[in-house]
């Protein structure tokens, strides 16, 4: 079997130097492990902190295999409940096989929504999405709502929640391609293109009236222009800051801080991590709205199995996705 290692931390983009693919044995299950076969790993913006020396996750370590959310097939069980062909979700991506306590994995529940969904709008990225909007934003009847990295996994479903909810909803995404599947897939109410001229600029013209909740992805500029639209008694949910997770050096922040104070706004951060308790209700909202098809989630998958995982991963982080990225394993 073979895995991607950390070959060495990046300085900025990562590079393909800093990953290294390496030939390893996988044990057979002992009593209560299971042997799984991966189909699907996810790539995810969080690992660059990860590759770092310091991050919110645990940090990958040099010369060790990197991990992360991954689906595969049970081929081997030493725990009862586990039996070879179950599906299984679990956190040993970035390897073909991988040998596990059962209890490391969560079965994936058989039915018409294809596995790949429980890496993105039924998993991770989704609860993200849920729990951000209607715990730290607090969504409320009435609030004009602003989504950055709205194409992405995370932005397309909060921004989607939303629009289910009733709300006005904008986002921003970096291609004219992401802008129309904002507005013509997704139903978003207006988007734009960042790249099209200053983000204050074009949120300005899409909420003339301005918002009232913005959930951030990217942080840096899109942070400062939303603090700039946010009426009093605003909230941000400050999810991710993509827009520097390859600097060299810290950015300034956003340089109208201040009106926090006057505006009243909360901004809050979160990790999702620490809100597993809220699966079971996401689970029955989200999978009902995915089951009747009011949720559309699009995935960018990459096939080639584990040798293409950290070109998808550096493809990622430069918006190379559509909804979520994935690799699918032969
Ligand atoms: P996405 O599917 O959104 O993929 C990342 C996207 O970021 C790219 O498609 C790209 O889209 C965009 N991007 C890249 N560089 C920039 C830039 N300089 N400025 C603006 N956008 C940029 O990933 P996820 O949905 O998995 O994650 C979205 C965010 O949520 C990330 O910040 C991530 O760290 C965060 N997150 C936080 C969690 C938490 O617990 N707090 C959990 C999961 C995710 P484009 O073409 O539009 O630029």
């Amino acid at each position: 079997s073979r895995e991607i290692r950390l070959a060495s931390r990046p300085q900025g983009e990562p590079q393909p130097s800093n990953f290294e693919l390496a030939e390893v044995d996988v044990p057979d299950p002992a009593e209560g492990e299971i042997a799984v076969r991966t189909t699907f790993m996810s790539v995810d913006p969080y690992m660059r902190g990860r590759m770092n020396e310091k991050s919110y996750a645990q940090v990958f370590e040099i010369g060790k295999p990197l991990f992360g959310g991954a689906v595969g097939e049970v081929v081997a069980s030493g725990a009862e409940g586990f039996a070879p062909g179950d599906v299984v979700v679990h956190q040993q991506g970035w390897r073909e096989y991988a040998t596990m306590p059962a209890n490391h994995a969560r079965k994936v529940p058989a039915g018409g929504v294809p596995e790949s969904a429980y890496l993105g709008v039924l998993g991770m990225t989704g609860l993200t999405a849920y729990v951000g909007l209607l715990d730290i934003a607090g969504l409320k009847d009435g609030d004009v709502v602003f989504v950055s990295g709205a194409a992405g996994a995370v932005g397309s479903l909060a921004g989607q929640i939303a629009k289910l909810k009733g709300h006005t909803v904008i986002g921003s995404a970096g291609s004219a391609e992401k802008v129309a599947h904002l507005v013509d897939d997704l139903g978003f109410d207006h988007a734009f293109n960042y790249n099209d001229g200053p983000v204050g600029k074009q949120l300005r013209a899409a909420a003339p009236d301005g918002i009232d909740v913005y959930f951030d992805n990217v942080g840096g500029e899109h942070l400062e222009a939303a603090i700039f639209s946010l009426h009093p008694f605003g909230r941000v949910a400050l999810c991710g800051a993509i827009s520097g997770y390859n600097a060299k050096e810290l950015e300034p922040g956003p340089r109208n801080l201040h009106l926090c104070v006057g505006n009243r706004l909360t901004l809050r951060g979160f990790i999702i991590s620490d809100h597993q308790d809220r699966f079971g209700d996401f689970a029955r909202e989200v999978g009902a709205w995915v089951a009747s098809g009011d949720v559309k989630f699009r995935e960018t998958i990459v096939d080639g199995g584990i040798e293409a995982a950290p070109q998808a991963f550096m493809d990622l982080l430069r918006g190379a996705n559509v909804g979520k990225m994935l690799v699918r394993f032969g």
